[in-house]
This record gives structure tokens, sequence and C-alpha cells, in this order.
């Protein structure tokens, strides 16, 4: 059995209140990042997302957030596709889960990519300007 959670951007997910439908159903199907758990039973321990752009600030938010998912059997992180994308703190924030939980399994991404990097980012920050008049994204 795998239990898994989900760190996503809170850009997607607050903002734009994306439901994380694509990472649900590649976690379902066993696509994109998740196809490592072929032929494993895996189990949704849950969903939380980043508490914003803080500048770069955001680990200790993150590492609370990522105890309730642990708390519950998590037993791998997966970051979202987008979150891995659009934010330039991505790789402090594997950092820092990798040191903090080095028994869980932090993983970069969850869909497969509908798109290339640079058009998520495109379509995000157009998103982002629509309705907030700024894109956020640092
Ligand atoms: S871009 Fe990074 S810091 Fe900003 S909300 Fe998304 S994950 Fe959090």
């Amino acid at each position: 059995m795998k239990r898994t959670g989900i760190l996503a951007c809170a850009n997607t997910t607050k903002i734009l209140d994306c439901a994380l439908s694509s990472c649900l159903r590649d976690l379902y199907d066993k696509k994109g990042e998740f196809a490592r758990y072929k032929g494993l039973e895996t189990e949704l321990a849950g969903i939380i997302s980043c508490p914003g752009c803080l500048g770069g600030l955001a680990p200790d938010a993150i590492l609370a957030k990522t105890h309730s998912l642990i708390r519950y059997g998590a037993d791998a992180i997966h970051l979202t596709y987008c979150l891995v994308v659009l934010c330039p703190y991505a790789e402090k924030y594997i950092a820092i889960l990798k040191k903090a939980y080095p028994k869980v399994e932090i993983v970069p991404g969850t869909h497969k990519p509908h798109t290339s990097p640079e058009q998520t980012r495109d379509a995000v920050s157009r998103f982002l300007l629509q309705k907030l008049g700024q894109n956020i994204i640092p």
C-alpha cells in the first residue's frame, strides 16, 4: 500500500481554483509520476497547498502542512506538475522536505505534462492577469 499526499501551488489552487483533476486522474490511472506505483494499491492521504508566494519564506508553513499528511500515513509527497513548473522555490522546498522527512519519498510532479513548461507558465500567467490584474508568480 502506498499512501500519497499532494502539495500544490497556491496560485493555481487558491487563486485559480484548480481542482487538481488531472493530478487525481493520473493518480487513479497510475500515469505520469504515479506510474511508479503500478501494481501497488494506492491511497490518497490528502492534498495541501503552499501558503502563497512569500518570497521563498514559505518553508516553515509547508513543513507544518506536510507534517499533517505524514502524521496521517503519507509515505510519498508529490509536488504538483504546476508547482514544479511555476515555482522558483521548488528545488528549495524539495530539499527542505527531503531533509525533514528522509524516509518519505519526495517526488517532483504529478500528472503527465499536457503542454510544455513554457506554455503552462504562459497560460497560468495569463489567467492570473485576468483574475487579479497582475501576474504574481515571482
Ligand atoms: S509559486 Fe511557489 S511560493 Fe508561490 S504559491 Fe506557488 S508554490 Fe507557493
